[in-house]
Formats: structure tokens, C-alpha cells, sequence
């Protein structure tokens, strides 16, 4: 069994002392053991981005944007190799896989644009011979801690915008599926990223801790569930650092009266059931706007869900691939199990479907007449269930979704433009999507959610990542003749 080990320095590295298990989802196999780094050997890599630090923000912009533009061929040259790490790993079907990449190219597309999102401002004569102009100039050392959902997307979602500001950072990835982030490290690097500059280490509370504790770490991005991140960002924010906790969701599907039902029901089933449900952007509450509306839609997901094909993601005809492990199988299984006990109707029960061997598959889940209050509501379960919301009005729909402690992303299915105006001027939520199920930004916008599902006030990647990877320094200049000199206590006026 191979051990994956650490990247520091643009060395392999580890003597794994502690290791955890790396699971293939998909047959059950223990795969390989991952190095769990301790707190020295997180310091050891916090101090390899502390001395790259200087040679790397006095990179002229435009070698640093070549990097970059060398990177997201290597990434579409390599897409191949790096979709089979995810599948191999995460369970994920190949086609997903691939489709992760590409939203995590859009981040390195972003960041070679980079000459022009570090420009600052200039005003000329802000007073007689006085000029001022800011400039953009990297936090230092970025530790970036993420999930184990997007392998590659979110470690790019972070890693993309912090390199490209100047700053040397230190990953530590999800201890499920740690080899695509080592593969990333190492392309960075075949890209022209000098070592040092992203460093990978592998681990559990040991290794978060030690970056969020570590003095020369000046920023901390972290994706993954809600108890954990507001964890990290009262922890990191306490130590004075800058902080963006990306946690969970539960996000909801609006379907209107006035929806095609049909397109509504493509939707829904794509988004619930996509990458197993193991998406913090996936569907997994149908609101359903009046009976009619919701016994039709329900009636159109369940007969779509009995043609989906379940299995290896490596296998071309799966759809649906497995979850990440086998507790999380069962944790799953419990909500569905649970939802006929709290009084919901299960229409689907995916967990009695059969599958050969020890992958870590389950069925698809479809529960009705779910209400606020039971579990099945109120916990982001993270797999293939979806359950149903009746409601009677628009306005009773947006008081369910307002109410709910979490608010990633959110869509609207109807054909009325008015009330799509309306439902973005009324929803509480950070993404929303008119008539599209996933509403996750393209690379040029940025992506964070509201109340439980983001603590700091940063959103991650695009404009605000620039914001958030940089300090700004506004700078005051006179070039006086020296004739022009006296002593004045006064406080300076421009007036
Ligand atoms: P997780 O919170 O268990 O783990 C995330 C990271 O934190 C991992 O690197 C893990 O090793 C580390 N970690 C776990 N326990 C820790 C602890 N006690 N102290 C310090 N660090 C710890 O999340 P996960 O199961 O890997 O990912 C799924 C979750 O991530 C879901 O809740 C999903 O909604 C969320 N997610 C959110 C977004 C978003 O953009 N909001 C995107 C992807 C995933």
C-alpha cells in the first residue's frame, strides 16, 4: 500500500508517524495510507512559504502570469490523469471529475489576468503638487484548508488568487482525498511556481491547528462544514489573522405554477443526485408552490430517478458514482430511514437498493411532504436525498428558505419575470439561480453564501479574493521645492 506524503519545498516529504486510511469508494478498498503531519512538520512547511516569500512577490507580474497561463495548459494536457485521481479517491464518475476541473481552470484563467487585477489607483493633484495612488501588496503566507467534495476545484478556488498576489502558501487538503492536491503542487511547480511557494500538507486537527496557531500565517481561506469552519474562523480571527470560512447548505428549489414542470423536474434530479448529493451546492429541498404542482413534480423525479444509472465512476454508463465512506453511507441511510418516523413519506427509499461488492454506494432517496422541524429538514445530509416541501404561496415559499439557518445557493423555476425580479429582491441567500439548479459563479464573479454558510466577509475567488489575498497601502507624494519649505503644527489641509 503506497503512502502519500507531504510536498514542501517542492520536495516529497513525511515520515508519517501517524497516517489515516485513503479509501477507492467505489470498491471499498483501503487504497493507500495518507502522512498525517504534526505540528513541527506543518511549521517546517509554514517556514518553506516564509522564505519564498520574498523572491516571490518581487516576481515581475508578468513572469508571474505566465505561470499561469503554463498551468491551464498543463491542466487540460493532464485532465485525464487528474480526473482518474478524483474518481479513484472521491468516487465521483469521470464525467463529474472532468467537469470539476474545468470550473477550477476557470480560477487559473482568472488569476493569469493578474497584471490587471493588481492595478491600484492614481489621482493626480489631489492638492497643489500632491499626488496619491494605492497599491495592492500580498498578506504574506496563506494557510488554505479544504473538503474532500471538490479535490481540485476548491484547492484552485484558493491556491489560484493567493499565488497570483504575491503570497506563498501552505494546503492542507481533505485527509479523503489528498493525492490531487500533490498533483496540482507538482504542476504548479513543472508551470515555472518556484518551490516553496505551495506547499502541501496532509493531515487532521493536528495540522489545521498548527497553521491556524502559527504567528507567520497571515490568512486563512477554509471550505468545508459548518461546525468546523465557525470553528476555524473564531480561532484563526482570535490569533489576528484575515479569515474566510465557507461552511454547509441547504439549498432550496423553488417550482412556480407557472414552471415547466418538466425542465423543473431535469433540474431537480440533475442537482440533487449529481456527484451523489455530495455537493455544497447540490439541491436538496424541492419546494413545491401548491399540490398541483407538487404531485406532478413529484410523480415526473420519481419516474426519471428509476432510469439513473448507479456504479463505478470509472464506468462510462454510471451517473452516479458512490459516497466517500462507509459511515458516511450509513449517516445518510439514517436520515431517509428517520424521515418515515418523523412522519414524511419516503417515495423513494434508495437505501434498500442492492449493489455487488463493498463499494459504498446507496440508492436514490425522494421524501415528501417534509417539514420544517425534522431532521430530515434541518441537517444537510450531503447524499442522493431529496425531500419535498409543500407550500401554498411564493411568499410562504421565500418565509421557509429565509427562515433556514443556511443559505448557499438557492433556485427559482417559473416563466414569470416579475416574479423572478422579485424572489432576488426577497431571498436571503448568497447565490441564486433563474432556472438554473447550481447557481455556482463563473470565475469572474465570486462565490460565498450567507449566514451558516460563510463566516467572514469575504466571498472566495474572483474580485473579492483579490481583496481578500492582499493588503492595500495608500501612498502620499510631494516633490517641493525646497525653497518652498517651513514648520507648520497645523494639521495638513488640502482646502
Ligand atoms: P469537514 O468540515 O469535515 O472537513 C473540511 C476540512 O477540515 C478538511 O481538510 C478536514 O481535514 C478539516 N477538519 C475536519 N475536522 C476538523 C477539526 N475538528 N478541526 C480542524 N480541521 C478539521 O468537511 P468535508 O466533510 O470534507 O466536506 C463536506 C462539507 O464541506 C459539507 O458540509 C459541504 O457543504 C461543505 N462544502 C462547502 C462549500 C462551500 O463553498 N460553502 C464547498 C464545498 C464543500
Amino acid at each position: 500500500m503506497s503512502l502519500i506524503r507531504h510536498h514542501v519545498d517542492g520536495r516529497e516529504t513525511g515520515d508519517a508517524e501517524r497516517t489515516g486510511p485513503v479509501f477507492n469508494p467505489a470498491t471499498g478498498e483501503r487504497a493507500h495510507e495518507v502522512a498525517f503531519a504534526s505540528t513541527a512538520e506543518v511549521d517546517a512547511a509554514i517556514a518553506a512559504a516564509k522564505a519564498a516569500l520574498p523572491g516571490w512577490r518581487a516576481t515581475g507580474l508578468v513572469k508571474r502570469a505566465d505561470v499561469f497561463f503554463r498551468l491551464r495548459q498543463l491542466l487540460v494536457e493532464r485532465q485525464d490523469d487528474l480526473a482518474a485521481i478524483i474518481t479513484s479517491q472521491h468516487g465521483k464518475v469521470l464525467a463529474d471529475a472532468k467537469g470539476e476541473i474545468s470550473r477550477g481552470i476557470e480560477n487559473v484563467e482568472f488569476a493569469a489576468g493578474l497584471v490587471h487585477l493588481l492595478k491600484g489607483e492614481h489621482a493626480e493633484q489631489v492638492a497643489r503638487g500632491v499626488d496619491v495612488h494605492s497599491v495592492k501588496q500580498p498578506v504574506g503566507v496563506v494557510g488554505a484548508i479544504t473538503p474532500f467534495n471538490f479535490p481540485v476545484m476548491v484547492p484552485l478556488w484558493m491556491i489560484s488568487s493567493a499565488i497570483a498576489c504575491g503570497n506563498t502558501v501552505v494546503l492542507k487538503p481533505s485527509e479523503k482525498d489528498p493525492s490531487a492536491s500533490v498533483f496540482l503542487a507538482r504542476l504548479f511547480e513543472e508551470a515555472g511556481l518556484p518551490a516553496g511557494v505551495l506547499n502541501v500538507v496532509h493531515g487532521d486537527k493536528v495540522a489545521v491547528d498548527a497553521i491556524l496557531d502559527s504567528p507567520d500565517v497571515k490568512a486563512v481561506s477554509f471550505v468545508g462544514s459548518t461546525p468546523i469552519a465557525k470553528s476555524i474562523y473564531e480561532r484563526a480571527s482570535a490569533a489576528g489573522k484575515r479569515v474566510q470560512a465557507l461552511g454547509g447548505a441547504k439549498n432550496h428549489m423553488v417550482v412556480m405554477p407557472d414552471a415547466d414542470l418538466d425542465s423543473a423536474a431535469d433540474a431537480a434530479v440533475s442537482a440533487a443526485y449529481g456527484s451523489a448529493g455530495e455537493r455544497c451546492m447540490a439541491v436538496s429541498v424541492l419546494v413545491a408552490v401548491g399540490d398541483e404542482v407538487a404531485d406532478a413534480i413529484v410523480e415526473k423525479v420519481a419516474s426519471r430517478m428509476a432510469k439513473l444509472q448507479i456504479g463505478d465512476g470509472t464506468d462510462a454508463s454510471s451517473e452516479m458514482g458512490p459516497l466517500i465512506t462507509r459511515e458516511h453511507r450509513d449517516k445518510v441511510a439514517s436520515y431517509v430511514t428517520g424521515a418515515a418516523a418523523e412522519g414524511a413519506t419516503v417515495v423513494v427509499d434508495g437505501t434498500q437498493a442492492e449493489f455487488e461488492g463493498d463499494g459504498f454506494f446507496i440508492g436514490t432517496s425522494l421524501v415528501d411532504h417534509v417539514r420544517p422541524g425534522m431532521k430530515v429538514y434541518e441537517d444537510e445530509i450531503f447524499g442522493p436525498v431529496l425531500s419535498v416541501v409543500r407550500v401554498g404561496t411564493y411568499d410562504e415559499a421565500v418565509e421557509l428558505i429565509n427562515a433556514n439557518r443556511f443559505a448557499n445557493g438557492v433556485a427559482l423555476f417559473t416563466r414569470d419575470g416579475r416574479t423572478a425580479r422579485q424572489f432576488e429582491f426577497d431571498i436571503e441567500v448568497g447565490m441564486v439561480g433563474v432556472n438554473v439548479p447550481i447557481p455556482v459563479p463563473i470565475g469572474a464573479f465570486s462565490f460565498g453564501g450567507w449566514k451558516n454558510s460563510l463566516f467572514g466577509d469575504s466571498h472566495i475567488y474572483g474580485p473579492e479574493s483579490i481583496h481578500f489575498y492582499t493588503r492595500s497601502k495608500v501612498v502620499t507624494t510631494r516633490w517641493p521645492d525646497p525653497s518652498e519649505s517651513q514648520v507648520n503644527l497645523g494639521f495638513p489641509s488640502n482646502h
